[in-house]
């Protein structure tokens, strides 16, 4: 499906519109005040969600930010510590909300160039117990991990580092933004992927297309608090089917779709990685995100091609100094690669 207006926009899979099936049921939808816990399609929603990551129950957000925020808040308290990835969003990109709104310290340690935290890192992070120190509660994984190539961890590694934590009582968060990405990637089921993780976050807009909202799992337990934390966020929000009713075709159609997203990324990276100045970066690609490298002494800037590619209505963006990420999404299809390929390729001989 390509943009009604003709634009190709490879910018992010967060630009995705909602389907014309979601329109509809967005508009059939049957509400209720979600807050006394009575939308039924916010209820099914979370039901189906819980379902199908294998966890007990889910909690429908506004965002991925207010997703993993509540699952800080709730495995931490105020001084306690979450070790992430240097690399990951949670530390990048989430304005330092843990530490801003829920008082928690967060312990930054590098992310090697698979995604994954290295397990000895991970050892030497978790405090020990001592006067002098917080105490760590949280490790935070990211799957697919966005910055090292959308790259997917798989469920060996999650196993290893839950064997890790639990000899530490340290709990596991995943970052799940892109989990259905991951599992499509790993041909795996998306709830034996996260049997190790004790909260999941996925979004429901991104490459699953929903307008709004993320769902965050975990056991009944860890949810009841959750929602709780939710409300004292200002994220209660009252007739909300009207988004869960988007949410559940994210759920259900969109997800099985994401193999066209992963063999389109690889279509774009086929295409453009013969010409001479630019190279792939961060690897081939495993999910719906393209990484390239200008080569040093271009004299094109990053600037100037973004400018050139938005006048043959191309959408890029770039993710470095001399470095661009494509992501292919559900508006995205083979004739916008086809262009796409052409246009950059004239880029350089222009
Ligand atoms: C997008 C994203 C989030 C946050 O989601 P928002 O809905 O944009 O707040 C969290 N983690 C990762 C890896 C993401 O890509």
């Amino acid at each position: 499906m390509a943009f009604e207006n003709g634009i190709i926009d490879l910018r992010s899979d967060t630009v995705t519109h909602p389907t014309k099936e979601m329109r509809a049921a967005m508009a059939e939808a049957v509400v209720g005040d979600d807050v006394y816990g009575e939308d039924p399609t916010v209820n099914e929603l979370e039901k189906k969600s819980a379902e199908l990551l294998g966890m007990e129950d889910a909690l429908f957000t506004a965002s991925g930010t207010m997703g993993n925020l509540i699952a800080v808040m709730t495995h931490c308290g105020r001084g306690d510590e979450a070790i992430m990835g240097r690399q990951g969003h949670t530390f990048l990109h989430e304005v330092g909300n843990m530490s801003a709104v829920g008082g928690v310290f967060a312990q930054i340690i590098p992310n090697q160039p698979d995604g994954t935290l290295q397990l000895t890192d991970i050892k030497d992070a978790i405090r020990s117990e001592d006067i002098h120190h917080p105490e760590t509660k949280l490790l935070i994984l990211e799957n697919t991990q966005n910055n090292c190539g959308g790259v997917p961890l798989t469920k060996k590694y999650m196993r290893d580092v839950k064997n890790l934590l639990v000899n530490h009582e340290v709990a596991l968060h995943m970052d799940g933004a892109r989990i259905f990405n991951a599992s499509e990637a790993l041909e795996i089921d998306p709830a034996e992927l996260v049997a190790d993780a004790d909260s999941i976050m996925f979004c429901l807009s991104k490459g699953l297309c929903a307008p709004v909202g993320s769902m965050l799992c975990g056991s009944k337990e860890f949810i009841k608090e959750a929602r709780k934390i939710r409300k004292q966020l200002g994220g209660g929000m009252r007739q909300a089917g009207i988004l869960a009713a988007a949410g559940l075709i994210s759920i259900g159609p969109m997800i099985k779709r994401l193999n066209e997203d992963h063999d389109r990324a690889k279509k774009l990276a086929d295409g453009i990685k013969n010409i001479e100045e630019v190279e792939l970066n961060k690897g081939y690609p495993q999910s719906n995100m393209v990484f390239v490298k200008l080569r040093e002494g271009l004299d094109k800037s990053v600037e100037e091609i973004i400018t050139e590619m938005g006048n043959e209505g191309i959408r890029i963006s770039d993710s470095g100094p001399g470095e661009f990420r494509f992501v292919t999404h559900y508006w995205i299809d083979d004739a916008d690669i086809k262009k796409f390929i052409e246009v950059f390729s004239t880029v350089f001989t222009a």
